[in-house]
């Protein structure tokens, strides 16, 4: 079948003048600041229904992943703060009382005990995230999960679990560059809109993020008068480490 039309992907300058405008109409408030998560996952899931009718209709890329594979959930997921915000919200309130406690222990005991490894250590450790179910291997906050996780995918399980069973961080699997444009436009869109207003916009460790804002006091109040409560759970380029050179 012939398809005449491409998923067209977010881009930064365009979205963040939507931000700028969106924080000019609503100020920058605890408030705004999730409604505009809110709005950023529900984009990107419009864009994501784009992307799959796409490969659906030209078959140019296979989407291997399923319910229930969760290789890639062995590794850091880099977040920026209001997403933080928004999952922790999400933590406290979304879940009975006694299930929301149980995994704000978690975290807090899952970052006191990873805090400061890389991505590649993660996985070569098979530390599992802990928002991650170990029975069912489902996510337990995959409505609210961050953009990273939105746009991890692969074109062929067989890697990914050849990567995990080896603990070889490095191993390739087939990837598309129209799910990270997704990320990459948001996170522009929000420096841009949020750092012009004298905020700080970095990428944060996820766990890092949430046991910062689970253990200290006034974390979002900080955050929005410029502070850096986040100073520790930065997703520094150590981190993130990149695949050694050829
Ligand atoms: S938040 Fe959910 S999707 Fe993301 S790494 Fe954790 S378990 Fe996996």
């Amino acid at each position: 079948m012939t398809v005449n039309w491409k998923p067209e992907p977010p881009e930064g300058e365009r979205e963040a003048r939507r931000y700028i405008d969106f924080f000019t109409r609503n100020g920058i408030t605890k408030k705004s600041i999730l409604q505009s998560v809110d709005h950023t996952y529900a984009r990107s899931n419009s864009y994501f229904d784009t992307v799959y009718d796409y490969f659906d209709q030209t078959e140019t890329f296979n989407i291997a992943c399923s319910k229930g594979c969760a290789f890639c959930c062995h590794t850091m997921v880099s977040v920026i703060a209001p997403e933080a915000f928004y999952l922790a919200e999400h933590i406290k309130n979304g879940f009975e009382p006694e299930e929301s406690r149980r995994k704000i222990e978690q975290i807090v005991e899952h970052d006191r005990q990873h805090r400061g490894k890389s991505g590649a250590q993660r996985h070569v450790g098979r530390i599992a995230c802990p928002m991650l179910d170990p029975e069912t291997h489902l996510c337990t906050v995959h409505g609210v999960r961050p953009l990273t996780c939105r746009s991890m995918h692969s074109g062929d399980v067989t890697p990914c679990r050849v990567a995990f069973e080896t603990r070889d961080a490095y191993h390739p699997a087939p990837s598309h560059a129209l799910f990270f444009k997704n990320t990459q436009a948001y996170y522009d869109a929000y420096g841009t809109a949020l750092h012009s207003a004298g905020l700080i916009l970095e990428p944060l460790e996820l766990n890092a993020a949430l046991a910062t804002i689970f253990t200290e006091k006034n974390v979002f109040v900080r955050w929005l008068k410029g502070e850096n409560p986040f100073e520790n759970a930065s997703a520094d380029a150590g981190l993130t480490d990149a695949p050694p050179p050829a």
